[in-house]
């Protein structure tokens, strides 16, 4: 019986058809205004009450485009395949001529041709210019119909119209749907570009610079602006590098791949190390420019550097107290205490400082390599000035007392960006080394100020001062002006070294200025949030507070 299971329906799953017919995007879609031309063309040509585009997908018959004087037929009707007369153009691939249907062994049996709806039937296959035959273009009649040679010629043209019209289509959509691809790799990339945490630099096949990222601009300090068509080595290059940087963009630019860790230098001259891979730009026609990435390892160096000086450090800094509190230790268990009590006494203090000096060195030691292996992580929020100084010296007041030394504090109401308790942290150890390196009676004076888009907070003393070699160096661990400053002083002499990991982890810095036998002054600088200006509240100036001895 007709309905059931078509005998070519597996024959219309020709291999792309299906997906050459989805590309065009017409099923289940409104009418065009193309094809429903071709069909009342075809239906005025032929003579005919009805004309047809149908789709044909796996599964059913779609019409396109109807023409239909009795109004029987209608775009946008789906019908089962194994009913479709159009099925045997679309698999013959060739036209299908039908003068009466009720004699056609192919069509006999069809409901409508039962009916008496369909008398006769000519089809044209719709081939695409890629050759897949995705439908047909029909004229039906009620009656038996010889169709003539004219009339399969005249209904072949319009159906390769109907072709051309569905394979511009499917060229536009493939177009927009391409530039559509292109536009989406276009911001991803652009993206990447722009966040890639590395900083990243174009250049023509000169070695000009086409454009770099916002990272390159923050590692180097140049704006882009200042970079664009400047050849990079002229750029970031320090001066006795000249020579090995050449040789690294010759090689890029002989098409080589190159990777290496080397030196570079700042807008403003200071040395940045950074890994750097840089390598050719290719298309089809050859190398078009270059590529570099370059990635600070500033930090890891230092931890490299540190590293190789833990056992250093393990054998001096923690051997000489240890050393001592065995030799205290020693002394009492044979017998000291009972043999020279007061000496017992002595050598009991001395195992207590040594005791107290390891854990400190310890704890120390925990703190730097947390910071240094970046456990550390700073909960930034906009915080009282005022109020991080007066926790500071509450902390250090005692000592200041203990040692007659004077502590004044200017306040201003500026707010700062920072993680409250590590800023404490620096600053109580800036404040307890100004008052370490004090004589009786000298002044300690904090303050706190904007300047530009920082907060700046200055600790000056009347010290003995620091020599101009070792104002830098003094930052870096178990540096000490003098060799003995750290144990006589009762510190560990990695204070300012985590100082100065910790104004790093605000994006800050750290610095000093002194005149020996004047005194030191120790600042400590913080950016607001995105660079901007600190937040100010209440009186533009810093106020000077009334001096206190503590
Ligand atoms: P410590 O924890 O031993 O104090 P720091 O890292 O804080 O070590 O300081 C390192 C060295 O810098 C000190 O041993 C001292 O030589 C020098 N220094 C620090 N602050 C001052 C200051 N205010 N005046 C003079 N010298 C200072």
């Amino acid at each position: 019986m007709y309905g059931s299971t078509h005998p070519w329906v597996p024959r219309a799953s020709a291999p792309g058809r299906v997906s050459a017919l989805h590309e065009a995007e017409m099923l289940d879609m409104p009418a065009e205004e193309c094809l429903d031309r071709l069909t009342r063309l075809a239906a005025g040509l032929l003579e005919t009450p009805a004309a047809l585009v149908n789709l044909l997908d796996d599964e059913r018959e779609f019409c396109k485009s109807a023409f239909c004087s009795a109004g029987k037929y209608a775009a946008g009707q789906s019908s089962p395949l194994e009913r479709s007369f159009c099925l045997h153009a679309v698999v013959s691939r060739r036209p299908v001529v039908i003068p009466d249907a009720r004699l056609d062994p192919r069509v006999s049996r069809h409901p409508a041709v039962i009916r008496g709806e369909i008398g006769s039937y000519l089809g044209i296959p719709l081939i695409t210019r890629d050759g897949h035959a995705i439908g047909s273009l029909c004229v039906l009649d009620a009656v038996a119909r010889e169709w003539t040679a004219r009339d399969v010629a005249l209904l072949s043209d319009l159906a390769s119209s109907a072709a051309s019209e569905i394979d511009l289509r499917r060229e536009l959509l493939k177009r927009s749907r391409y530039e559509a691809a292109l536009e989406l790799e276009r911001a991803c990339l652009e993206q990447l570009f722009t966040s890639a945490p590395d900083g990243l630099v174009l250049l023509d096949p000169h070695d000009r610079v086409l454009r770099v990222n916002p990272e390159f601009t923050r590692m180097f300090g140049y704006s882009e602006e200042e970079v664009v068509g400047r050849t990079i080595n002229s750029l970031i290059v320090p001066d006795g590098s000249q020579g090995d940087a050449t040789d690294l963009t010759s090689r890029v630019a002989a098409g080589q791949r190159v990777a290496a860790e080397v030196t570079r230098r700042r807008k403003d001259g200071t040395p940045v190390s950074v890994s750097v891979l840089g390598a050719p730009i290719e298309v089809e026609r050859g190398q078009v420019g270059v590529y570099g990435i370059y990635r600070d390892i500033g930090a890891r160096k230092e931890i490299e550097r540190l590293k190789e000086q833990i056992p250093a450090i393990v054998c001096h800094e923690l051997r000489t107290p240890l050393t001592a509190l065995r030799g205290s230790l020693g002394l009492l268990a044979g017998g000291l205490m009972t043999a020279r009590p007061e000496r017992g006494r002595e050598m009991l203090d001395m195992a207590v400082r040594n005791t107290e000096r390891l854990l400190r060195l310890v704890a120390d030691l925990l703190d730097m390599e947390r910071l240094n292996a970046g456990h550390v992580s700073v909960e930034a929020r906009w915080y009282p000035a005022d109020e991080l100084i007066a926790q500071a010296l509450e902390v250090v007041r005692p000592a200041a007392e203990a040692a007659g030394v004077w502590l004044i504090a200017h306040s201003a109401k500026t707010r700062v960006w920072c993680d409250p308790d590590r800023i404490v942290q620096v600053l109580i150890n800036l404040v307890a080394n100004a008052v370490k390196f004090s004589p009786a009676g000298a002044t300690v004076w904090l303050g706190v100020e904007e300047a530009g888009p920082e907060v700046v907070f200055s600790i000056r003393d009347q010290g003995r001062g620091i020599p101009a070699e070792k104002l830098s160096a003094i930052f870096e661990p178990f540096e000490q002006v003098e060799m003995m400053d750290s144990r006589e002083k009762g510190g560990t002499g990695l204070g300012l070294a985590i100082c100065r990991r910790i104004a790093d982890l605000h994006r800050g810095r750290i610095w000093v200025d002194s005149a020996p036998g004047v005194g030191s002054t120790f600042f400590l600088g913080l950016p607001a949030p995105g660079d901007g200006r600190a937040e100010r509240t209440g009186a533009e100036r810093p106020a000077p507070v009334p001096a206190s001895r503590v």
